[in-house]
């Protein structure tokens, strides 16, 4: 077994340069070249030998070679053809990894799971993502209700914080709430700027989903609760209220949204940003009627 990894400065140059690769901006390409954060990714994301990983976005292979070492099996999807002769070589003694070429936001991912890993298998997504797809992708492996138990994702620092921020912060919003309806979510570490190459312009931190095998609470219509959220925080410095009445302009007015809320008791003078996940189901509930 090769010991030297792909994620060290050097090795990395020099598969770059034997390729003549560039990296392209427009995917998202910094690749990790620092071996400790992706033993503690490995950690974090609770990888063993028993374990099915699915990658998003293999680069060069310097994650996946560590996923190759400590997981049961590998598959990856890798949308950039030119990564895949270089994956070839870096990843040649692993026998259990597997690279699709596909747009994940494409893919058939639930198809691929039937394929390649067995029955009762833990499934965990460990990745270090194209930052400019984050969200497209956490929600298409969360709203497909992928037989997944974990997901460890390298995302910028501020969408990490958003996903995994409680009530009366600055970070919270829909974006919270829509995360935690599927998942317990964490920021599991934040990540300097050093351990890429090229270095992102902005910061890093490793987020770990752990799926929930039913939502936190019971919502009547799961589309019209996300609607709720999201005209709720719609400007974030009115109160209810206002958000409320502008979102039901024409079907809620003001009076009867009030009689509402006083069901549930949520004062209307509150702003979205201090309502719980319990307080979003109930008035979603109640305005549904
Ligand atoms: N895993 C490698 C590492 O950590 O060094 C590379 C991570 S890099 C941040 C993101 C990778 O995602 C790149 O290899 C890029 O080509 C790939 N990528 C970008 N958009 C993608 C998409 N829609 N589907 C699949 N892969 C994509």
């Amino acid at each position: 077994m090769n010991n030297k990894a792909i994620a060290t400065p050097t090795r990395t140059k020099e598969i770059l340069k034997n390729y003549g690769f560039s990296f392209k901006k427009s995917l998202g390409q910094n690749f990790l070249i620092d071996v400790n954060i992706l033993t503690n990714i490995i950690a974090e994301a609770g990888i063993d030998d028993t374990t099915a990983a699915i990658e998003i976005g293999p680069g060069i292979g310097a994650l996946t070679e560590q996923l190759a070492r400590h997981a049961d099996k590998v598959v990856a999807f890798e949308i950039d053809q030119r990564l895949l002769p270089i994956l070839g070589e870096t990843l040649s003694e692993y026998n259990n990894v597997h690279i699709i070429n596909e747009d994940i936001l494409k893919a058939d991912v639930a198809g691929m799971i039937d394929e390649h890993f067995e029955e009762g298998q833990k499934i965990r997504v460990v990745a270090n993502l194209p930052y400019y797809i984050t969200t497209p992708i956490l929600m298409k492996l969360l709203m497909d209700r992928l037989p997944v138990d974990s997901i460890t994702v390298m995302i910028q620092k501020e969408v990490a914080d958003r996903m995994a921020a409680e009530p009366n912060t600055k970070s919270y919003g829909s974006l919270s709430i829509a995360v935690q309806y599927y998942t317990k979510a964490r920021v599991a570490l934040n990540v300097p700027k050093t351990v890429f190459m090229p270095q992102p312009n902005v910061d890093s931190s490793v987020l770990h989903l752990e799926m929930r095998e039913e939502p936190p609470v019971h919502v009547d219509d799961e589309s019209f609760f996300f609607d709720v959220v999201k005209a709720t925080f719609g400007q974030r410095r009115k109160t209810l209220m206002n958000n409320l009445a502008r979102h039901f302009k024409g079907t809620l007015d003001k009076e009867e949204i009030r009689s509402r809320l006083a069901e549930v008791n949520i004062n209307p003078q509150r702003r979205g940003e201090s309502l719980s996940m319990d307080e979003f189901a109930s008035l979603a509930n109640i305005l549904y009627k």
